[in-house]
């Protein structure tokens, strides 16, 4: 197996263009056209790890923490992480990372937190601006529905649950061919009328060149004419955070309990209870005090996540419970997400989880 095919797999799932402006996700180290048999899990990529994937023979460590994050001026292995690094190019070991990107999309880093504690219902808390395009193109009513279905397959008119959508107009559209023209309708010199029909449909802008491409394919014309619109509408799938409804109302001792035996956490840090049953639950791996005001504003009786500080948890004033469970311990269950993601695409492939314990923190 080639690396870029097991990237390529991963992308398909979370493209990379999805990330926070601050990440570095994507491959860090290696030759994406090498070979490579068997990829290593990790939250965050240590010179243990490479160690590790050394011992068991894995080429490709793909971790969710970017190791190579704020960039590097040198690389002389004067602290763990440019020792990490030369250790993975010595030992020809690729380096892949899928953070923010993942934590971005509804069936990532938040669904599989949402899936362990059994949350049904579930949207995203903060949808990223600037992923939604529209585009309108004016086609030959006699190739509309080839075009439509070319679209539809390429991953165009996807809304929620729903997909083939467009809207159709029809109308009359008009061009005349110069010299070396070969029009697929009309004289050349001679303006022509044509009954056309004008196609919308919106889709998620990394899909753009697929689908600009399945048109040109579908299209009869030499020149389409065609507009890409930027929306300002959010994609609901897309964002940060996720937020979904318990299957009964919890007490909330006994929903605290439930979160520390899923996610094996031996101290949850949270605000006062409210006294109150717990049914909506809004969820964050990692850091995710920035959606403190969106949980709330979703109307969720807790909240859970991690790095929360002391000025932060006094947000929750009284409505929401604000439950910190550990950064390590909200996106442990990342590395069996994307291991199980991987199996399923490439069944014969061996993704292994790590069995190095990656957590700096540790609770006496
Ligand atoms: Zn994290």
């Amino acid at each position: 197996m080639h690396i870029k095919e097991v990237i390529a797999a991963l992308e398909a799932w979370a493209p990379p263009v999805m990330q926070e402006d601050y990440d570095n996700s994507g491959l860090q180290v290696g030759d994406p056209a090498s070979d490579v048999g068997s990829a290593l899990i990790c939250l965050d990529c240590t010179e243990a790890v490479v160690d590790e994937a050394v011992a068991k023979g894995c080429g490709l460590i793909i971790a969710h923490h970017p190791v190579i994050f704020r960039g590097l001026k040198s690389l002389t292995g004067r602290n763990d992480v440019e020792r990490t690094l030369l250790k993975a190019v010595r030992s020809g070991i690729a380096i892949y990372a899928i953070h923010t990107n993942l934590d971005n999309v509804l069936d990532g880093v938040n669904g599989e937190i949402a899936a362990r504690l059994g949350l049904s219902d579930l949207r995203v808390l903060d949808p990223k601006p600037g992923q939604l395009r529209k585009l309108s193109v004016f086609v030959p009513n006699s190739h509309a529905d080839a075009l439509r279905s070319a679209l539809f397959a390429a991953g165009a008119g996807k809304a929620g649950l729903y997909d083939e959508c467009s809207f159709n107009v029809e109308g009359q559209g008009t061009f005349r061919g110069g010299e070396g023209t070969n029009a697929f309708v009309g004289e050349k010199g001679k303006r022509h009328a044509e009954s056309e029909t004008r196609i919308e449909v919106i889709y998620h802008a990394p899909l753009e060149g697929f689908i600009l491409s399945a048109m040109k394919d579908a299209h009869p014309y030499e020149e389409v004419a065609y507009d890409l619109i930027p929306l300002l509408n959010r994609h609901q799938g897309i964002g940060s955070g996720a937020v979904g409804e318990l299957p009964d109302p919890v007490d909330e001792v006994g929903f605290l309990a439930l979160v520390k035996g899923v996610f094996g956490a031996q101290v949850v840090r949270h605000t006062a209870l409210r006294g109150r049953p717990v049914k909506r639950v809004a969820v964050c791996g990692g850091s995710g005090a920035f959606l403190i005001g969106k949980a709330l504003a979703a109307g969720a009786d807790a909240y859970i996540t991690s790095d929360v500080k002391y000025h932060e948890f006094f947000q929750a004033e009284g409505r929401m419970v604000i439950a910190d469970i550990g950064h390590f311990e909200s996106e442990r269950f990342t590395m069996d997400l994307i291991q199980r993601r991987l199996a399923g695409i490439f069944p014969t492939f061996a993704v292994r989880l790590t069995d190095t314990v990656t957590n700096p923190i540790h609770v006496s």
